[in-house]
């Protein structure tokens, strides 16, 4: 497999990781969000938004921007976004047409009248369900496969909102963790599977929703439970109310690979701290796996967790030897021939006097195209390793997600395209181990859920467009025929 084919296909695709956040009865609504934000930025760096309403004014307000929280957000736009209800959203939008239009929250003004949705997860019947409306003669604003929940409930207009919101989310198909907020209330719904994460807190006297408990710890909410897959939680005037989306199944599907990378490690979801998986993903991998070494050295900060389990396991001592940048954010400065490792070598560096002359296990929570593995073992060659073994804390991606999670096209993944053995020799290894899948599955035993672990072995809970692919919405060809 060529080198830069490998690289190159990695701005094609989107990524759909997003993180919701949502506050019902607060003064400083919009604030509480804003910080709710901040927590989540991992799940999400391209766009953030918010949109708050104060019942004693007709609009909503927003306030959406590309960028960091940070970047988004000052005083001014706080200020303006008063009102008792909130919700947020951080994005990474699609990368080959990185558009405002695309940032959440989406606000509309119809039949039901305003809303404002933020969404994580892939809707996996957003195309025909958008040539459906489009064929009727909906207008849509975006590229985004979450405005079809709101054109779905803004007909037909003589049902109410909450039967519209409903009847939208019984028809969508896939991953959805998301916040609605209307005049009267916000409602907060998970899929039936629950693929993605989405748990209720309180402050005070108002409840919050969020993607993940970290943002909780930040505001000092107090965590209530988990949202349940399929359920839809109203939050008004009279309280709390929670209903369920009407399916046919008690099987769960939570993405296992929110435990291996995505989420945050001071997060707890369905009962099990992330970084106490990890740990166990890092020891399971060292009983599979063992080989004498010196160090035990984390990728940064993704590989950290598990590879302090490694470290405990095998007894061999763990040392954080690359040292991360954390002050990059964007840069727009192209790496002259002068520095050509400029990009790998801005965000982490490594101590090389911890290096030379040793046997060093490198451990990353995941091999996707391969990239950033194979310069880590370049960094470390360079640096007089002597001997480099490569520990991976979960299966190889052999398979896209269409559940939010950007492993895209199969070429691009290498372990679809390569044995391990020639994995290994592509990364320049002298020996590399993936955690099994019996083994991944054991370290999150103690998560009161099942799992999705379609990316590992094919095996997709819920059905997809077979036309799906994660730029297709972009290509306004492939409704061509809807007018034809
Ligand atoms: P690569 O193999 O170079 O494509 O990158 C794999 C690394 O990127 C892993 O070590 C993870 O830390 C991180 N990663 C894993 N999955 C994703 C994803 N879907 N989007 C962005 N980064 C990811």
């Amino acid at each position: 497999m060529a080198e830069n084919s490998l690289g190159k296909t990695k701005s094609m695709y989107p990524k759909e990781e997003c993180g919701v956040f949502a506050i019902y009865g607060h003064v400083n609504s919009a604030e509480l969000t804003y910080y709710g934000l901040y927590a989540l930025q991992h799940r999400g760096q391209e766009s953030a938004g918010i949109a708050s309403f104060d019942p004693c004014q007709t609009h909503f307000q927003v306030c959406r921007g590309m960028g960091l929280v940070s970047q988004v957000f000052d005083s001014h736009s706080l200020a303006s976004l008063q009102g008792t209800m909130a919700i947020g959203h951080v994005r990474y939008s699609t990368t080959g047409s990185s558009t405002l239009l695309n940032a959440q929250p989406i606000v509309v003004s119809c039949s039901k009248g305003e809303l404002a949705l933020a969404h994580n997860g892939n809707i996996v019947n957003a195309v025909s369900i958008r040539r459906e409306l489009e064929n009727k003669g909906s207008i849509f604003q975006t590229t985004s496969d979450s405005e079809v929940i709101l054109h779905l409930m803004a007909q037909p207009a003589q049902e109410d909102t909450f039967s519209s919101f409903l009847n939208a989310l019984q028809r969508v198909k896939g991953a959805f963790s998301c916040v609605l907020m209307t005049t009267k209330g916000i409602f907060a719904a998970r899929d039936p599977l629950g693929f993605r994460p989405l748990c209720l807190g309180k402050i005070e006297n108002s409840y919050v929703v969020s993607s993940e408990t970290c943002a909780f710890d930040l505001i000092h909410a107090e965590y209530m439970r988990d949202i349940e897959p399929g359920e839809v939680l109203f939050i008004g005037e009279e309280g709390l109310k929670s209903y369920f989306i009407n399916v046919q199944t008690t099987k769960k599907a939570f993405c296992i690979f929110e435990y291996v990378y995505f989420a945050r490690p001071d997060s707890n979801i369905a009962g099990l701290n992330v970084s106490k998986a990890r740990i166990q993903m890092g020891k399971e991998l060292a009983k599979l796996y063992p080989v004498d070494a010196d160090i035990v050295v984390p990728v940064p900060d993704s590989g950290n967790y598990a590879a302090l389990g490694y470290a405990e396991q095998s007894g061999i001592p763990y040392y954080p030897a690359f040292v991360r940048n954390h002050y990059i954010g964007r840069t727009f400065i192209q790496p002259t021939q002068l520095i050509r490792d400029f990009s790998v070598r801005i965000k982490l560096n490594l101590i090389q006097e911890a290096i030379r002359g040793k046997r060093v296990i490198v451990v990353d929570d995941s091999i996707v195209r391969g990239t950033t593995a194979r310069a880590r073992v370049v960094n470390l060659r360079e640096a007089g390793a002597k001997e480099v073994h490569i520990r991976v804390s979960c299966p190889p991606h052999r398979y896209p997600c269409h559940y939010g999670i950007d492993f895209p096209n199969p070429k691009s993944l290498l372990a679809n395209q390569l044995a391990i053995e020639d994995i290994c020799k592509y990364l320049g290894a002298d020996s590399l181990g993936y955690l099994s899948h019996e083994a991944l599955i054991k370290a999150c035993l103690e998560a009161n859920t099942e799992f999705c672990t379609a990316c590992f072995t094919g095996r997709y809970p819920v059905d997809f467009d077979p036309d799906f692919d994660k730029m297709i919405l972009e290509r306004r060809s492939f409704f061509e025929h809807v007018t034809k």
